[in-house]
């Protein structure tokens, strides 16, 4: 079999246990009340942006190997390494979960009895959530031997990012007021110690 084909299956495994890990909190956010919810246009385009960059791109490439001009060659070494970082997402992402557990939404919502997390993933950046989908788009890019597909998965990550991260937090900053500010001044966004 070929790297490239080892690539292609690590991705679609790794892209059906992301589903099995949110599934039971999208099913359980439907029981939990929403208190204030800011869901908008950008944020729409943000998540459109996530899902055509880092799910139906790389899906309709591995099932069409469209656009196959923009192909590298694969190496298994490559692919190793983007099956480590992919895992790394996955490991990330539940755990964001479990954390946040039912503070949890697809969108900027405040839950009833909203309580603010900085615990696990949360005590080491603000937006762990996000770090995993970045360390998904590094996978994708490294396991999906094509260029045109891998900068989407970072794209679609940098769109949904950067339109929501602002107003994410001030959301934050207007229910927790100073507990917020404080959790701000000692924890960056999304890459310990640096960002
Ligand atoms: N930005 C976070 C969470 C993404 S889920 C991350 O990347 O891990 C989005 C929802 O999480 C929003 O509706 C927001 O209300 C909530 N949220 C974000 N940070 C939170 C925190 N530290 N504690 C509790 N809820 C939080």
């Amino acid at each position: 079999m070929s790297a490239a084909s080892i690539g292609e299956i690590v991705w679609v495994v790794g892209i059906i246990a992301w589903y099995v890990v949110r599934y039971p909190f999208e099913r359980r956010a439907k029981r939990v009340r929403v208190m204030s919810n800011r869901r908008s246009t950008t944020d729409t385009i943000g998540l459109a942006a996530a899902s055509l960059g880092l799910a139906i791109v790389p899906a309709l490439y591995v099932a069409t190997g469209i656009p196959r001009f923009a192909d590298y060659g694969a190496h298994l070494w490559l692919v190793g390494l983007g099956a480590l970082v992919f895992a790394a997402a996955l490991w990330t992402f539940r755990r964001t979960h479990k954390e946040l557990g039912r503070n949890w939404s697809i969108s900027l919502e405040i839950r009833e009895k909203h309580k603010l997390i900085s615990t696990g993933p949360y005590a080491a950046v603000r937006h762990p959530m996000y770090t995993s989908f970045l360390l998904m788009g590094i996978g994708q890019m490294l396991l999906l031997s094509n260029w045109v597909v891998g900068l989407a998965g970072l794209l679609g990550f940098a769109v949904l990012f950067f339109l929501r991260v602002g107003k994410e937090e001030r959301l934050m900053l207007e229910f927790f007021g100073p507990e917020y500010r404080a959790y701000m001044d000692r924890t960056k966004r999304i890459i310990p110690f640096i960002y």
